[in-house]
């Protein structure tokens, strides 16, 4: 069992250098202040270290049980959740006004990447909680948000996403399930796959939240409603009654996340499951969103968390194993691994890239503290139009890194990394979902190409990319960092170019779809390689002015300065080169396969 400690002073350097606290400067946040949000991140560490990590191997290796329709997760999983819960953990981000802490999304974004780190199979529980709360927060009536608001802001209660049936997967439009008015409630029949802690024991009720059609529904996108059905109905008073028509039929056997229980669950298999409706008929999809797009931010910080926890595991690994011998030059002695020139690249890269992606994912959780309290309507309007278009990047861009980080460890431990007891193979298994749930990586490229650069002919980027710029010409301007400079000044230049493509390429009205389908993942990845760049040079200049002003700390700011160079000068030209692949013409894809 491999230990985790969480990534504290590298969680620090993001918030307080990077983003200066921005968040704090809200009026919403006059009464925070930054030592608070050190306690909160200092204790989130313990517990995500001494209380969850620990289950995450055994978790892997029990996996979870579907007994008498009952599941039953790993040994201590309920234990840790319910430690999580009465610590007050679950509802950090959430509104005190359903009993949440209301602490900044920025600050819970970064506690939520130590509990994946830790243990992510669990963490996906209250993953999907959180965005249940969000949902049924906006677009639920007065009397659901009584009844089922606070205990799942709490945790008591957890909740889960009903999207997914054998033939609706990517395409939700023709989900089938059926919601039938019944008096005051709707009573649903039909059944969902891959439900995630669909069913389980950690605690005492499930909301489970679910699109469905009404009986008179159009075909389609419009006909798609949302309803909350919960496992046990709830009474007016808030009391647990009878359980729902709603049951685990079965788990799935799958490649990793054992302990998280995948479930298919079968609705109104008796005389309908009773459901309430959510929001406006017809209107399922759009709301369904709410929660979508706080869970695929969620996910985004998942991958960085599992391969953060991965990338621990090779470093600790590579100064044990002792192999081959240091050249002549240096000692000539015994080498352990960490002393290869081969192993030290692979540990930097996996180092450096996830310092980038955490930067990018927590500034992209700090707009969306701007987006929802800053004072002014245009402040809030500028930081909603960036969360919209950082979020599938986070969510993709993170999530594929991640899988070849994880792969990189598994590297790192030669044939052992290969043998389940070593245990880093897991942070690989565990990874690979990331990028195809919460819609495929390959959708959200869509949705950057299609909806978040096309609704503003790039406006949002641009103004990011101007940005991007400036930074490139303070790098220019410190001689020492002036090639860094060049190298982003250069991949600023390149992601203009592709937005040119990717627009002109829209407009052509019969050919448009596929052409820019074909480019959509090279264009996601040059432009998140950019993003990533941007944030390592904010950075290098951080760490440049904090060791000419003698800061004692200057182990940390050297290696930042690495991570920094290693980023702009060796892995951004891997972004760059996608280039090519978006410009290039699109009728290779109608060649034969
Ligand atoms: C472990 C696990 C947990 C899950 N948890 C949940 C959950 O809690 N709730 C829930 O509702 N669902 C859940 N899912 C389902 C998950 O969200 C879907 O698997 C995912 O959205 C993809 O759908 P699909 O599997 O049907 O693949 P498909 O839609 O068949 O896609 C297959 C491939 O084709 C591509 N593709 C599909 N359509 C298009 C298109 N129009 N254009 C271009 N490319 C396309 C995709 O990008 C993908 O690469 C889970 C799945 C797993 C495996």
């Amino acid at each position: 069992m491999s230990p985790y400690a969480a990534p504290l002073r590298d969680i620090r350097f993001v918030l307080d250098t990077l983003l200066e606290h921005r968040s704090l400067a809200l009026p919403q946040y006059q009464d925070l202040s930054p030592d608070v949000i050190d306690a909160v991140l200092e204790e989130a560490g313990r517990v995500a270290g001494d209380v969850w990590a620990p289950l995450n191997q055994d978790g892997d290796r029990h996996g979870c049980r579907l007994e008498g329709g009952e599941v039953l997760t790993p040994p201590g999983f309920a234990e840790a959740y319910r430690a999580f819960v009465e610590g007050g953990w679950n509802g950090i981000g959430s509104d005190p006004e359903h009993g949440g802490q209301g602490l900044p999304e920025v600050v819970a974004s970064a506690v939520q990447e130590m509990w994946q780190g830790a243990n992510m199979a669990l963490a996906l529980c209250p993953l999907l909680t959180a965005g249940a709360v969000e949902a049924l927060a906006q677009h639920g009536d007065e009397a659901l948000k009584a009844r089922y608001l606070e205990k799942l802001v709490s945790g008591e209660w957890t909740g889960t996403m009903n999207l997914t049936e054998p033939q609706a997967g990517s395409d939700l439009s023709v989900v089938r399930t059926r919601a039938v008015p019944d008096g005051a409630h709707y009573r649903l029949h039909g059944q969902k796959i891959f439900i995630t802690w669909g069913e389980h024991d950690c605690a005492e009720n499930i909301v489970h939240l679910v699109l469905a059609r009404l009986p008179d529904a159009a075909e389609g996108n419009q006909g798609i409603s949302l309803f909350l059905v919960p496992k046990r109905l709830v009474d007016a008073q808030g009391r647990l009654g009878e359980r729902n028509d709603v049951n685990c039929v079965s788990l799935e056997h799958k490649l990793g996340i054992h302990g998280s229980p995948t479930c298919m669950l079968g609705f109104g298999e008796r005389d309908g499951a009773i459901g309430y409706l959510v929001g406006e008929p017809g209107r399922g999809l759009a709301h369904m969103f709410t929660m979508m797009n706080a869970a695929r931010h969620k996910v985004g910080i998942q991958g960085i968390g599992v391969a953060e926890r991965a990338y621990q595991q090779a470093l600790a690994y590579a100064r044990e194993r002792v192999q081959g011998r240091v050249p002549k030059s240096r000692s000539g002695g015994p080498a352990t691994l960490i002393e290869h020139y081969d192993v030290r690249r692979m540990l930097l890269s996996m180092r450096a890239r996830l310092e980038a992606l955490r930067a990018l994912a927590l500034l992209s959780a700090s707009e969306m503290d701007i987006a929802r309290h800053a004072e002014s309507t245009e402040a809030r309007e500028r930081a909603q139009q960036r969360v919209d278009l950082y979020t599938p990047i986070v969510k993709a861009f993170s999530t594929d890194q991640a899988v070849d980080i994880a792969s990189l460890a598994v590297q790192v431990h030669g044939g052992m990394g290969y043998i389940e007891e070593t245990g880093v193979a897991q942070h690989l298994r565990d990874a690979r979902i990331a990028p195809i749930y919460e819609g495929t990586n390959g959708i959200q490229a869509l949705d950057l190409v299609t909806r978040k650069l096309q609704r503003d002919r790039g406006a949002a980027l641009n103004s990011v990319l101007d940005e991007v710029a400036a930074c490139a010409a303070s790098l220019a301007d410190d001689p020492e960092l002036a090639a860094w400079g060049r190298a982003l000044r250069d991949g600023v230049d390149d992601t203009r170019r592709a937005l040119d493509v990717v627009l002109e390429r829209a407009a052509d009205a019969e050919k448009g779809h596929d052409a820019l389908q074909a480019l959509a993942t090279p264009m996601l990845d040059l432009v998140g390689h950019v993003l990533c760049a941007w944030q390592m040079g904010r950075a290098a200049l951080r760490a440049r002015a904090a060791l000419q002003d003698g800061h004692e700390d200057t182990a940390f700011y050297r290696a930042k300065l690495a991570s920094a160079e290693f980023v702009l000068c060796h892995w951004l030209p891997r972004g760059r080169a996608q280039l090519a692949a978006i410009e290039a013409a699109p009728a290779l894809f109608d060649a034969p396969l």
